[in-house]
């Protein structure tokens, strides 16, 4: 290992193949991925034997294991190797905008979908508020409305983390701050900010995603036909911007209205905790 962090040990061709291969023999026999040196070597189609050796010792003990068998990709590997084959370290192209079936529930105007600096954004026309870092790699295979489904996905995870105190990118913990009055495009009269301590990343969230999938407004849902797990997070009202009125700054107070018009009403706290909202039965 050398002294450098995790990117320099990737920085190279010969070892961001490496991880490559392997992951390509865990891909075929996900039982028995083990590739003996020789065979590893020319699957990277590197014929100098000691420069391979090198490489593949720089890698081996953190990211690759070392068996009787051969070489495979430990956990962390199997990580690396995953953000390399989905191209998070390439160049994105940008696409878009495409029109998607839904509309925008507050302004009625249809939403759309782009990608742009490795960003893939759902919004409509002046609003595109869900947002999350895509990898090329998921843009290459599908189309931007398919790919939509996958931001979908990353917000739900990235919620469900953060809910958790978790940061959905390095797993380090996260302190919250209540912001109110935020000037974004919609403005926002209270929001929940989520700050990892450790990689620093930000998510903000607006009143409406603590209860989305509050078990009230799923049985709400539910009763109106609709399964709202199978409603992209865009689609669901109170996930919007701009949902969610401001009671009191001091202790912080938030209402926010849930489920199918709003018949879900809940008051939240300054920390996204529901403190009053709808009973077992109602
Ligand atoms: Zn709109
Ligand atoms: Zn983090």
């Amino acid at each position: 290992m050398t002294d450098g962090d995790g990117f320099d040990l990737l920085a190279d061709e010969t070892r961001a193949s490496i991880l490559r291969e392997l992951a390509t023999a865990r891909r075929e026999s996900p039982r028995d991925s083990a590739v003996p040196f020789s065979t590893l070597r020319d699957r990277v189609g590197v014929a100098d034997s000691g420069r391979f050796n090198y490489h593949l010792g720089e890698l081996t003990g953190h990211l690759v294991v070392e068996t009787d068998d051969g070489y495979r990709l430990s956990p962390v590997g199997q990580q690396a190797a995953s953000s390399i084959l989905a191209g998070a370290y390439s160049d994105p192209p940008d696409r878009g905008p495409v029109e998607l079936d839904e509309t925008c529930g507050r302004c009625g105007d249809p939403l759309e979908a782009v990608y742009e600096d490795g960003v893939l954004r759902v919004g409509c026309g002046d609003d595109r508020a869900f947002g999350e870092a895509v990898p090329p790699g998921v843009l290459a295979d599908a189309s931007l409305r398919e790919a939509t489904r996958v931001l979908d996905a990353t917000l739900r995870t990235d919620l469900s983390a953060a809910r958790r105190d978790t940061c959905p990118a390095c797993l380090g913990g996260v302190d919250w701050r209540f912001e109110t009055h935020i000037p974004t495009d919609v403005p926002m009269e209270a929001a929940y900010v989520a700050v990892c301590q450790s990689c620093g990343r930000q998510l903000t969230l607006n009143p409406g995603l603590f209860v989305f999938d509050h078990p009230a407004v799923v049985a709400a849902y539910h009763d109106a036909g609709v399964d709202v797990r199978e409603q992209p997070v865009w689609a669901i009202d109170c996930c919007l911007p701009g949902a969610g009125t401001l009671v009191s700054a001091d202790p912080p107070r938030v209402d926010v209205a849930a489920g199918p018009d709003g018949g879900c009403e809940f008051r939240l706290d300054g920390t996204g905790d529901v403190v009053d909202g709808p009973g077992r039965n109602g």
